[in-house]
């Protein structure tokens, strides 16, 4: 299928000076989104792409993988249809849609975003690039990914995945987290998306058979994020030979693909030591709310402690009277890991003897499951209750 357009690639190889960025740029647009017709994922979000759906599912999938996110799209969509029904929701039953996908303050922003929404826009998200990357937690991926995926709108949409595929091709040796890095490569892709959405004659021909011409700038956005994700693989050998552009791809020419991209060593993640108490009283567990701000903020947990505390010692940290208690049993070690701290923890049952003390909200074991946002972090106390 590619063979007529790879021998002209190979014309251009030959020239004594090497492609332009631009020049490699825009010969890889026609292999590629031939490939993705042929190789793209069928994906709940890909199939009615409305501006809500495909805004919802950016915000999902960030930080978060294809699989997971399916589910949690599903429900939320169920739940919350539309703009309108999302600006209503109570904040607590948002963070329970949203419980263990992480990083709340993406499902907080959607709902402060889509208030603006409601309140500015009558509802519906703008055709506009500048006023969907004015919305809260919307960055320029998710502005680029909304407008040219849901309004046909030629602006990039570079992820972690484009970069990848972007600093391989080049064999580029900057450091990706450098926001200079995403300019760059933005400003090349919105250079190509310009010129594929006024392609000629030749290229709609071939592209139209696959993608009417006013989704071309979502179909190539989507399919250089695929490319990351299916082909150019983050971590091992990307799988080169099936590449669609291998022949342009200057690290796979110097063989030199698993050395990019090129990213500045993270600081060490803090570590925090916690105990935490899964305290019970007959069908109940206690429960106490997060600060409002900060890490989980406003999110539900189990009573816990800085540090490791003894089986002997948990009684004063926890300012109970001994006779208050029926056992305390061990639970198992677990670890969290956020960005930029992990927690280590260890866990106690502790059943009590005579009611609850007034300092826990003592709620039904269920509720933890069906009503209070108890994050994932503390998944192995909250198993501990089944
Ligand atoms: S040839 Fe290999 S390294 Fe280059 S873009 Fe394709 S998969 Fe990535």
């Amino acid at each position: 299928m590619y063979n007529s357009f790879y021998e002209g690639l190979k014309v251009l190889e030959r020239r004594d000076t090497p492609l332009e960025a631009d020049e490699r740029i825009k010969a890889a647009a026609k292999p590629l989104l031939l490939w993705y017709g042929k190789n793209r994922r069928i994906l709940p979000w890909r199939e009615e792409n409305t501006p809500y759906r495909v805004w919802v599912s950016e915000i999902m999938l960030q930080q978060t993988r294809v699989e997971a996110v399916k589910p949690y799209f599903s429900r939320f969509m169920e739940e919350l249809p539309d703009i309108r029904a999302l600006a209503c929701v109570e904040e607590e039953r948002l963070l329970k849609l949203w419980e263990g996908l992480g990083y709340y303050t993406r499902a907080r922003n959607l709902k402060k975003a889509a208030k603006i929404l409601t309140d500015k826009y009558d509802g519906e998200m703008p055709a506009s690039y500048k006023d969907i990357l004015s919305l809260p937690g919307i960055g320029s991926y998710t502005a680029g990914a909304v407008a040219s995926i849901a309004f046909g709108i030629p602006e990039p949409a570079v992820d972690g995945n484009v970069l990848r595929v972007m600093t391989r091709i080049f064999a580029d040796s900057e450091d990706i987290t450098r926001p200079a890095v995403k300019k760059k490569y933005e400003g090349l892709l919105r250079t190509a998306l310009l010129d594929i959405s006024s392609a000629g004659p030749e290229t709609s021909e071939i592209l139209q058979k696959q993608f009417p011409v006013h989704t071309l700038p979502g179909n190539y956005n989507q399919a250089w994020i695929e490319l990351g994700a299916l082909i150019c693989i983050p971590s091992g050998r990307p799988l080169c030979e099936e590449c669609p552009l291998e022949s342009l791809c200057l690290s796979k020419k110097e063989g030199r693909q698993e050395e990019f991209p090129v990213r500045a060593p993270k600081k060490p993640r803090r570590i925090e030591e916690k105990t935490v108490f899964v305290i019970e009283w007959k069908d109940r567990v206690a429960i106490r709310k997060r600060s409002a701000r900060g890490l989980l903020a406003s999110l539900y947990e189990f009573p816990n402690a800085e540090g490791h505390v003894e089986k002997k010692e948990a009684a004063t940290v926890l300012k109970l009277a001994e006779e208050d208690i029926e056992d305390i049993t061990v639970l198992p070690d677990s670890v969290h890991v956020f960005s930029h701290v992990e927690w280590h923890m260890t866990g106690y049952r502790v059943r009590l003897r005579n009611g609850c003390p007034e300092n826990y909200k003592m709620v039904k074991k269920e509720e933890i499951s069906s009503k209070y946002p108890v994050p994932s972090a503390f998944g192995v106390y909250t198993n501990a209750l089944m």
